[in-house]
């Protein structure tokens, strides 16, 4: 049996379907065998529409999309934290050098090896500091009581810590009402000075408080005074 064009075009969609009778279907396959203008008409039917075969071929796809999304956005919040921590971290120890942060040493590192006067009045405190890395801090409680903290520097490193050092702290006590005093060693207490502590307050030693009786220096320490202050 012989159909026209017109007419497989007509029965392919049936064909398709598996509803056409199995005589149609005989004479389909006939006429696909020598037709190739109606054939690509059947290859074009019997592919699943464009849009369909994209949703389908997409759809396993979506829970591993998903999730890549969602591992992308973790990624970038921990590298975003990430990032945040070491910019603190890298400003903190730019303000920790540019301050030159230090903390108070204990009173088993400082060693007070005396306390005497100068022969122009002044009091020399004469410590020994277990860490060469360290400044002393003068700090004023309220109640007019000069504290001396010797300092260890946080930025200290290596050989410098274990050596020790030497420090000479000298002082004298402004006449009241005076402002500074001509050729005195040392640096103007106020009159109104109540004591001098070594130490952090919390266990700090007292080392003078006015009136005190306090044994003349040795001439060692009146000339490395006088050295130090460039007399
Ligand atoms: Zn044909």
């Amino acid at each position: 049996m012989t159909l026209s064009c017109v007419v497989i075009e007509d029965l392919l969609p049936a064909y398709c379907d598996g509803t056409c009778t199995a005589e149609s279907r005989a004479a389909v396959e006939e006429h696909l065998a020598d037709c190739p203008r109606c054939r690509r008409f059947y290859t074009a039917l019997s592919r699943p529409l464009p849009l369909e075969a994209s949703r389908e071929a997409a759809a396993p796809l979506h829970p591993v999309e998903k999730q890549w999304n969602k591992k992308k956005r973790v990624d970038l919040f921990r590298g975003g934290i990430a990032m945040l921590f070491l910019g603190v971290a890298v400003f903190l120890v730019l303000v920790a050098l540019q301050l030159n942060v230090s903390l108070p040493l204990s009173q088993e590192d400082i060693v007070i090896n005396q306390v005497t006067e100068l022969s122009d009045g002044s009091i020399n405190v004469d410590l020994w500091v277990d860490d060469a890395a360290h400044s002393i801090s003068y700090q004023w409680s309220e109640d007019h009581v000069l504290y001396l903290i010797p300092q260890r520097s946080i930025f200290a490193f290596g050989d410098d810590i274990s050596e020790g050092r030497q420090s000479n702290e000298t002082f004298y006590v402004l006449p009241k009402g005076e402002t500074e005093a001509e050729g005195k060693l040392g640096i103007p207490l106020p009159s109104d000075v109540k004591a001098i502590y070594v130490g952090p307050e919390k266990d700090a030693v007292l080392v003078w408080q006015p009136g005190q009786e306090l044994p003349p220096a040795s001439p060692e320490v009146e000339q490395r005074i006088q050295a130090e202050k460039g007399f």
